[in-house]
């Protein structure tokens, strides 16, 4: 035993730290993506600050360890220090010229302002009397001192911003001082002495003058913040692996606040709402970084740099052209001048409307940046829903009541509401809320989350609400001046009205518009770069896309999104037109089937309408006919309503206890075959009707719903067989829904009844996990989404394990009997990314979704097989 304990310590010790000019194998996952940016930088030669990385091993181990800091790290850290007091000449705790640094935390997947970054550390009463003294700028040195004191207690100690905020606003009002630069050296030496005050009364302690115990302290802190309560509610969201961890990163402080020959800003390679190429950013005189993250004062415009620091200017179009070149790809950057001298504080792959996604990606091919591949695998597809979004229409005559910055494109109405919590109960409750703040915070995650839109009264393009906004695809509309918000009495003024909590507001991100009152939105059409990357990720897809449409109107539109067909036409919708309903009840309330007959007689011409109407919007393409699905109950009204002795009898007879799993698809089908045979004679009738108008034979499918048994579909297909012989001469496919479990277990049966299967991933998803999903979704489903007993909602992203297996197993019993099966899918998941991949990996044929989401199955199926292909090569060069 001893001798293998003494091996294990002889092993050499695990590294936690690296300097950014040290290169190291671990790449992000260890270093964090800022960390990675950094090293990646200062070994290009950009300027950079000095600096080093405590690895997300660090972290790991400090969780793991009980929030204990792993053996070995306090000394990997001196020497690391003692190294950086080398490279800047300035030792830490100085009392003449001190070391400082930023400790600043970065994980793997960049998550915007959601952990916390110190300033300025290594000052204490000494040291800023030494910065004073070198830098012979007493006020800079205090000001510093006094952030240090703010962020340190804010994010060690968890002190309340709102006491420092208050100390410096009383302190402001006091002097008279309209902005923080107007508070002279000795107000800051004042507001210092407060601020300690205030340290002192809130941890019962100093604020610590060791600047070796701030750095443990900070480090520890950065660690901790991976487990609060914002950043967790930011992975749940974006799937971000809890097991990531955060890298800790330690960086020379360079000021921007030293004088006007310094600044701070933030640049974009490109323009982050459009993508147009061109100088993109914000730029604040004599501050530091966080006062324009942070949104608290209104920047510039990048090209008033130009102007104040040329030379820095001209360094930074030259770094931004650089780095753009390198990672090959937009970059988004933080840059501080000291005196005259640039330095660059971070980049990263700059977060962007899809639109500007897209317009950068086609520019950068055009620009031999970047291969077509490479532009169809870079396009997030979920992202895509925003081009898609809603916009004010152009013909509705509306006024603007204030102007915003147009910080997230699209448009929404919605009622008023002033705080986060609000906005999650209301959103979730299903109103449409727009979010209005002086400004956000990470603190209001949770709101945005389920806002349909936020307007901001202070900060930039790139301020919290901007960033989060454009990230989650809302539209935002931020440093609106003219709005003022009195939170005490729930109302808003917006340049000269007075609106109440609740009141309806539209907004456009796109321009920056705020309007009092609703606005009729319209959705947007797709742009040519768009269809530019989707016509080429067209050459490397293998599944078709089809759309779920049930009218003319439906069917056009998802033909101009590049629709290959209709993999749903949904018969019930046209049951329920106001002019045919009475006809349906009439049916329904028949005493015996001559009754029904002659009502199913008078709504023939109606459907076989429907269907000529569709088959020639859809001319050349498939159309899939589903025969009617819902329990009839559903076309009468509901038992409170029924007036009529007849029709309250009826109804009570319909009445299901379950109607999910009662009579409802080909169950009503054999139960009262007319039904469908009407439904088969409209649809061969209307096939034979547009083959003679047009010339021009339509593709039908005629498929029958939730069959489980071989038996139930093979007397459907008699019935389908026969009525169709009245027309010899149209030609049909009958297949069927897939969406039992049985079904998918008994697919070799069923198969040899059925031309096509289409899966219906929705009652497949209720029926093999038994979720009925009106009872699911905002009860028990929710809670286990929050408690973590499933990642994800299955209704949304098909549960491949379970539901996926039940496919896969039709799809191979299917094919083993019938291998030219035509096999596709129709639930909601044909319209989501991940669902997509996996349908691609089945070998299914097509996945149908809503027409709105054609553009981004096209994407995701492209993406899916360009995936399926570098997976082959890798496979055959590894193998
Ligand atoms: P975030 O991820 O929230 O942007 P950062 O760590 O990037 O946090 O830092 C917050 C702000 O402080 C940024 O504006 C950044 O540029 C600035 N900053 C960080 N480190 C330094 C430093 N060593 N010198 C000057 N400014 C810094
Ligand atoms: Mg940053
Ligand atoms: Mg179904």
């Amino acid at each position: 035993m001893q001798g293998i304990c003494e091996k294990i310590l002889a092993l050499p010790a695990q590294r936690y730290v690296y300097d950014f000019d040290q290169p190291s194998e671990g790449g992000r996952e260890l270093l964090g993506g800022k960390g990675v940016g950094l090293a990646e930088m200062t070994q290009l030669g950009v300027p950079v600050p000095a600096g080093f990385t405590i690895t997300t091993d660090a972290c790991r181990a400090y969780m793991s360890n009980g929030k204990a800091l792993p053996d070995g790290l306090d000394g990997e850290v001196d020497e690391h220090l003692r190294a950086l007091e080398e490279k800047t000449g300035k030792r830490f705790g100085d009392a003449n010229d001190p070391l400082l640094v930023s400790v600043r935390s970065g994980a793997a997947v960049s998550m915007p302002g959601m952990m916390d970054t110190i300033l300025n550390l290594g000052l204490n009463d000494d040291a800023v009397q030494g910065l004073a003294r070198t830098t012979g700028n007493e006020r800079f040195a205090n000001d510093s001192y006094r952030r240090l004191i703010q962020m340190y207690g804010q994010v060690v100690d968890g002190i309340d911003a709102h006491r420092f905020e208050q100390a410096l606003t009383e302190l402001k009002k006091s002097r008279g001082a309209a902005q923080d630069v107007d508070l002279s050296a000795e107000d800051l030496a004042d507001l210092i002495d407060t601020y300690k005050r205030i340290y002192r009364e809130e941890t019962g302690r100093d604020f610590p003058q060791d600047p070796r115990e701030q750095l443990t302290r900070a480090v520890r802190a950065v660690f901790d913040s991976w487990d609060a309560p914002r950043a967790q509610v930011y992975r749940r969201t974006y799937d971000i692996p809890e097991s990531l961890g955060t890298a800790v990163n330690v960086v020379q402080m360079v000021f921007g606040n030293k004088g006007d020959e310094s600044g701070t800003g933030v640049a974009f390679t490109r323009d982050p709402s459009t993508g147009e190429q061109g100088l993109y950013g914000e730029f604040l005189a004599n501050a530091q970084g966080e006062d324009v993250v942070a949104g608290i004062r209104t920047p510039e415009p990048l090209a008033a740099m130009e102007k104040k620091l040329p030379r820095a200017f001209e360094q930074l179009l030259e770094t931004m052209r650089r780095l753009e070149e390198h990672y090959r790809d937009m970059q988004d950057i933080e840059f501080t001048v000291e005196d005259n001298e640039l330095y660059l504080l971070q980049t990263r792959s700059a977060k962007r409307t899809a639109a500007a996604g897209v317009k950068a990606a086609v520019d950068m091919v055009g620009e031999g940046l970047i291969s077509r591949e490479d532009a169809v695998a870079r396009i997030d597809p979920a992202q895509l829903d925003q081009l898609l979004h809603p916009m004010i229409d152009p013909t509705a005559e509306w006024e603007v009541a204030a102007k915003g910055l147009n910080a997230s494109p699209g448009a929404a109405s919605g009622k008023i509401v002033l705080d986060a919590d609000s906005a999650e109960q209301r959103g979730k409750a299903g109103e449409s809320v727009i979010l209005v703040r002086w400004e956000t915070t990470p603190d209001d995650i949770h709101g945005l989350i389920q806002a349909a839109g936020v307007l901001t009264a202070h900060g930039g393009m790139t301020s919290h609400a901007a960033v989060v906004a454009r990230g989650m695809g809302k539209p935002c509309v931020a440093g609106c001046d003219a709005l003022s918000i009195d939170l005490a009495g729930h109302t808003i003024t917006l340049g000269g009205h007075t609106l109440a909590e609740g009141d309806v507001l539209t907004i456009d991100g796109g321009t920056g518009a705020v309007i009092v009152g609703e606005v009729r939105l319209v959705p947007p059409q797709v742009n040519d770069d768009l269809e530019t990357i989707l016509g080429w990720g067209d050459e490397y897809r293998r599944l078709n896309v089809r759309a779920n449409a049930d009218t003319p109107e439906d069917a056009a539109k998802a033909r101009d999104f590049g629709a290959q067909g209709i993999g749903l036409c949904r018969t019930e919708h046209m049951f329920m037109a106001e002019e045919r309903l009475p006809v349906v009840r009439a049916m329904i309330m028949a005493e015996n089937e001559e009754g029904r007959r002659k009502a199913l007689d008078e709504l023939l011409p109606m459907q076989q309408a429907d269907f000529e109407a569709i088959l020639e919007a859809m001319a050349g393409l498939p159309v899939t006919i589903r025969l009617l699905d819902p329990p009839l109950h559903e076309f009468l009204p509901p038992l409170e309503e029924a007036k009529d002795e007849r029709v309250r009898r009826r109804v009570k007879q319909l009445q299901e206890s379950n109607p999910m799993l009662g009579t409802r698809g080909c169950r009503l089908g054999l139960q009262w075959p007319e039904i469908y045979e009407m439904q088969v004679r409209a649809i061969i009738r209307a096939a034979r009707a547009v083959e003679d108008r047009t010339g021009e034979a339509p593709l039908v499918e005629i498929m029958h719903p939730l069959v489980a048994f071989q038996e139930e579909l093979r007397r459907l297909r008699e019935l389908t067989v026969r009525v169709a012989e009245e027309a010899p001469d149209v030609e049909y496919l009958c297949g069927t829904m897939i969406e039992l479990p049985r079904a998918c277990i008994r697919a070799d049966e069923i198969a040899q009844q059925a031309d096509f299967f289409s899966f219906g991933t929705n009652d497949l998803t209720q029926t093999a996990l038994g979720f009925s999903r009106d009872d699911a979704e905002g009860k028990f489903l929710t809670q286990y989404l929050e408690d973590g007993v499933l990642q994800k909602n299955p209704f949304e992203t098909l549960d491949v394990g379970g539901v996926g297996d039940l496919m896969r197993i039709a799809v191979e019993r299917g094919r083993s009997v019938k291998p030219g099966l035509k096999l596709g899918i129709c639930g909601e998941h044909g319209g989501e990314p991940r669902s997509v991949a996996f349908c691609h990996e089945l070998g299914l044929d097509y996945v149908s979704c809503s027409p709105y989401r054609v553009p981004l199955a096209r994407l995701a199926a492209a993406q899916a097989a360009l995936a399926a292909s570098g997976a082959a090569e890798y496979a055959a060069a590894g193998g």
